[in-house]
């Protein structure tokens, strides 16, 4: 049977007070005892359907945390006020000082300065690795590794984790795997393929509107338990809480995600299939030409297509800035970074959302100086976005004619 997360979404029901269809917004930092015994024992142990202080878990911020819970199939799961406090809270729960972490090198800019410059601070090392090299993975991997990391689909080249064979390698070197799904929720299913845990940036494609900065983790009920211990755990003493309002806002825009990751894929392939037509280099794993379009294939939910991003090779970086300024004046979109809002955002990796990278590794991932990476939004009439971008590829000089098909005899 094929697991749906959208059907998993679907049947989980969360109902307000008085019989509302959302749940009821929490406006409360702390909640009231009936005495003094009560009280202890919620300091003590989570208590079901008892709330102490909204820092450590209010009823909103538990709704799309067990929403989210189900759509990654996990036992548990926690939200948090952006992504990178996610990621933060999960590396440092993880982590003490002399330990260390195997990353893919093709990480989100933040993650990457977190763990090659900020950590550090606090004694806690991090190989970058090519995830395609198994060998250098598993070399990489030593008894002081406390997790394996790495993204579903990297940005901005769109490299797909091979998370099942990743998934045996951390078994191997009995380290957790700790994925960062924030390109593809409901395409792939991490947990399902052997992950340990998934991080989410909630800001991106599963709230959908731009309009707010979020995260979360999904894992076991241990580990989400063990961040939110009052005494030692990471969301509780870091502090990176996501306001109950919020939460409430996310939910009702994680019903329609299902909606959205089908016309985003569609329009992504549509304009990949396009750019790649009139010759110029396009990384969009929904291609056959995609190195791990089968990987892809044979990963995903079916149903969700291949994700709203792509990258496209313009030539050099003159032509790269010049396109993007033509594209927001014709509305195509916004020359702006982040990703997964509903009209299309676009920005050249090499100057903005990997620039936390040094140029030599850079160019060692195949980051070119003329990349433009995409989130295709929702048009509804993308034949329509297409022709006004090849109006904008003729001002750079890009000549938008497709090869004629030659008819076979
Ligand atoms: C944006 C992003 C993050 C960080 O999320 P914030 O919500 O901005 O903190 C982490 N990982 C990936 C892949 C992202 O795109």
């Amino acid at each position: 049977m094929t697991f749906d997360p959208a059907k998993q979404l679907q049947d989980f029901l969360a109902l307000g007070e008085f019989g509302g269809v959302n749940p009821s917004i929490s406006d409360s930092s702390t909640y009231i005892f009936k005495n003094a015994e009560m009280m202890e024992q919620a300091f003590e142990r989570e208590v079901e359907g008892c709330y102490l202080y909204s820092r450590l878990r209010s009823p909103t911020n538990k709704a799309l945390s067990d929403a989210l819970a189900c759509m990654e199939d996990g036992e548990a799961g926690q939200v948090m006020a952006s992504g990178m406090a996610a990621i933060s809270a999960t590396l440092l729960s993880l982590c003490s000082a002399g330990d260390e972490i195997v990353s893919s090198r093709t990480v989100y800019g933040g993650t990457y300065a977190l763990m090659k410059n900020f950590l550090p601070r606090f004694g806690v090392r991090t190989h970058f690795v090519d995830l395609k090299d198994q060998g250098a993975v598993q070399a990489a991997i030593s008894p002081k590794t406390r997790l394996l990391y790495c993204e579903t689909m990297s940005n901005p080249l769109l490299e797909i984790a091979d998370i099942p064979d990743l998934s045996r390698m951390a078994k191997d070197g009995e380290v957790p795997l700790i994925v960062d799904n924030t390109f593809g929720p409901l395409i792939f299913s991490p947990m399902r393929l052997g992950a340990d845990a998934v991080i989410h940036s909630l800001t991106k494609f599963i709230n959908g509107t731009s309009d707010c900065v979020a995260g979360c983790v999904v894992s076991t009920e241990d580990f989400i338990a063990r961040l939110n211990d009052s005494n030692h755990g990471s969301t509780m003493l870091l502090g990176s809480t996501l306001d109950s309002l919020r939460a409430a806002s996310i939910l009702k825009n994680l019903n329609t995600l299902h909606i959205r990751m089908a016309k985003h894929g569609e329009n992504a392939l549509y304009l990949a299939q396009k750019l790649r037509n009139i010759g110029l280099p396009v990384h969009y794993p929904g291609l056959e030409s995609h190195p791990h379009h089968d990987l892809a294939t044979r990963l995903l939910n079916p149903g969700f297509g291949y994700g709203g991003m792509l990258a496209v090779d313009v030539g050099d970086k003159v032509r790269a800035g010049r396109l993007l300024a033509l594209l927001q004046e014709a509305k195509v979109g916004y020359l702006a970074v982040s990703l997964g809002y509903f009209k299309t955002l676009f920005s050249a990796p090499g100057q903005s959302t990997s620039s936390e990278i040094p140029v030599d590794e850079q160019e060692s991932m195949g980051l070119s100086e003329g990349l433009i990476r995409m989130s295709v939004g929702l048009d509804n009439d993308i034949r329509n976005t297409w022709e006004v971008i090849c109006t904008c590829l003729a001002e750079i000089g890009v000549t938008a004619v497709e090869p004629v098909p030659t008819l076979s005899p």
